[in-house]
C-alpha cells in the first residue's frame, strides 16, 4: 500500500537566502550501539555532511535539534514514560554526533528541557519558528532521526507553522518499532503537504552516489 513520494532527484532547488536546513536529533544516544537506537541512522552522516555542505556554500542557515532532558524527565521510563533514559543534558549520549559537522554559525535548538513536558518536534517549546521567521526564512529541509517520531513531528508543526518544507528523505532513519512505520510517517507528511527530495540520483557525482544509493532507498521491506 506504500504510495511512492514522488522524488525530486536532483540538487536541492535552493532560494539560498530564504532557505534553512534542519538535521534533527543526530545525537549519540540516537545512533546504533546508544541508550535508544534508530537502526542504521549511522548511514546518514555522509548524506548529512553532503547537504551542509550544500547550504553552507549557498550561505543558507543550518540548525540543528537536541532532545535535551532532565534526568528525571517524563518521557522516561523510570519516570513512568515509554523510553529509556537518554539524551540527559550535558552527558555523551546528549551530544550532536561527532562525524556530522556542525557549521560555526549553526542554530543548536534544545527540546524536552522541561521535566514534565515531551517534545518530538524542534519546534515544541523551542521559539524556532519565531528565529526562522525572524530570519526571513520560508523554505525548511529537514533530515535526521527519527523518521516517525522527531522528524514527523518536526515536519507536521514547520507545516502548521506555515514553512514550505520538504523532507530529505535519503537522509533519515526510522526506529521501525512496527515495519512500515517510517513509511506510513513519510505518507503522512507528504499528504500534510510536504514534498520529498532525495540526492540518491545526482548529476554531479555519479561515483559517490553509487556508494550511497544501497543504503539510501526508504522501500526497503518491513
Ligand atoms: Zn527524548
Amino acid at each position: 500500500m506504500a504510495v511512492t513520494p514522488d522524488i525530486e532527484s536532483r540538487e536541492p532547488q535552493l532560494r539560498h537566502e530564504r532557505a534553512a536546513l534542519l538535521v534533527v536529533d543526530m545525537q549519540h544516544d540516537f545512533m546504533p550501539g546508544g541508550a535508544l537506537a534508530v537502526p542504521r541512522a549511522d548511514e546518514l552522516f555522509p548524506m548529512l555532511n553532503h547537504y551542509i555542505a550544500e547550504f553552507e556554500n549557498g550561505r543558507a542557515l543550518v540548525c540543528f535539534s537536541r532532545d535535551w532532558h532532565p534526568p528525571d524527565h517524563c518521557s522516561f521510563r523510570t519516570a513512568g514514560g515509554r523510553w529509556p533514559v537518554h539524551c540527559v543534558a550535558g552527558t555523551a549520549g546528549a551530544e550532536l554526533v561527532h562525524q556530522v559537522r556542525v557549521p560555526k554559525d549553526a542554530i543548536i535548538v534544545s527540546k524536552g528541557t522541561e521535566r514534565a513536558r515531551e517534545a518530538y518536534s524542534a519546534f515544541e517549546g523551542t521559539g524556532l519558528a519565531h528565529l526562522l521567521r525572524q530570519r526571513g526564512i520560508a523554505e525548511l529541509w529537514i533530515a535526521g532521526v527519527a523518521t516517525e517520531y522527531c522528524v514527523r513531528a518536526t515536519v507536521l508543526d514547520a507545516l502548521q507553522a506555515g514553512f514550505d518544507v520538504t523532507v530529505l528523505v535519503d537522509a533519515v532513519r526510522a526506529v521501525e518499532g512496527s515495519p512500515g512505520d517510517g513509511a506510513r510517517a513519510l505518507e503522512e507528511m507528504l499528504a500534510a503537504g510536504a514534498k520529498a527530495h532525495s540526492w540518491a540520483r545526482p548529476r554531479r557525482s555519479a561515483r559517490r552516489a553509487a556508494v550511497i544509493l544501497p543504503a539510501s532507498t526508504d522501500e526497503r521491506p518491513g
